[in-house]
């Protein structure tokens, strides 16, 4: 049984680039028969936006997203992520470590995702520090998928990322551990997302072989920039999706997908495109690159 899901963290309301994940991962799981679930990644608490997860599942409903189950919140959650921390805890994967960012960042050691930890704090806290932030040991070996869109992918985790935090300085537990156990809680088969999460995926699969989880297939889609080149956030003020728009919208996600839909049904009701979605979908024709420019 494929089991698909779409993941926003609720900072903001969604923009385009979320409506592709979310159109490329709905569309996948019920081609394939499967279940399409929804998670609130709303853990990293100072960063949500009041009303956003609210305002999301709306403009969900309004675009004819139809999810199975109930929406799963992260933050219901700390209970689980503890004790899969404790788990690793009791296997030695884990070390406290009491680095400050300023002590890390004067490291001179850069991996492909910032500066990898020194190693400071693997061997015990020194004399004087007092624990900050959980880091689970990495290893020197390389961790390759095949991922469905993006082709082999292949990561040296202590080479290419370093030590990382599973449980934050702040209390917060890390997206990297949370993204992890939900999955797999939620049973979740096929994870279809954007590609700037393609470099956490050796991570994810790294703890999953740590915490005895099943790994699951991904495919990573291209990440939608704006006319200047940048990611569309909210740092780079990428505008809401427009519910009253809904059917221009989907018709545009599915262009950037690689998809072809006739003209005519880009004006009548979404339900209409949806209906050819569902039959015409191709997983193939989706571009296999990192990041492609979209005229809004
Ligand atoms: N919550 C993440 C985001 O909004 C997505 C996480 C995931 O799909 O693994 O970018």
């Amino acid at each position: 049984m494929y089991r698909g899901r779409f993941a926003p963290s609720p900072t903001g309301p969604l923009h385009f680039g979320s409506l592709v994940a979310a159109v490329a991962s709905y569309l996948e799981a019920k081609q394939q028969q499967g279940e399409w679930l929804l998670r609130m990644e709303d853990l990293d608490t100072p960063r949500n936006m009041p009303g956003a997860a609210d305002a999301i599942l709306r403009s969900l409903e309004a675009f004819g997203f139809e999810w199975d189950g109930p929406v799963v919140y992260q933050s219901d959650r700390n209970d689980l992520y503890s004790e899969m921390l404790s788990n690793l805890q009791e296997s030695g994967r884990l070390y406290p470590c009491g680095c400050t960012r300023k002590e890390i960042a004067d490291s001179a050691i850069h991996g492909i995702e910032g500066v990898i930890y020194p190693g400071t704090c693997r061997n015990g806290l020194p004399p004087g520090k007092a624990a900050r932030a959980w880091r689970v040991r990495t290893e020197d070996r390389t961790i390759g998928f095949d991922d469905a869109i993006q082709g082999h992918i292949s990561q040296n985790l202590a080479r290419d990322i370093g030590d990382f935090v599973l449980k934050r300085a702040d209390g917060f537990y890390a997206y990297q551990l949370a993204v992890v156990v939900d999955d797999a809680h939620q049973g979740i088969t096929h994870v279809v997302r954007g590609a700037d999460l393609l470099d956490s995926t050796p991570r994810q699969i790294y703890l999953q072989q740590l915490l005895g989880l099943p790994q699951i297939g991904y495919a990573h889609i291209p990440v939608v920039l704006n006319e200047q080149g940048d990611k569309l956030s909210k740092q780079t003020q990428a505008q809401p999706i427009n519910p009253r728009k809904a059917t221009t919208e989907i018709f545009r996600a599915l262009q950037f997908l690689g998809q072809n839909p006739p003209a005519e049904l880009e004006m009548g009701a979404h339900e209409n495109l949806w209906q050819w979605a569902h039959a015409e979908w191709s997983f193939n024709r989706i571009p296999n690159q990192l990041a492609v420019r979209y005229q809004s």
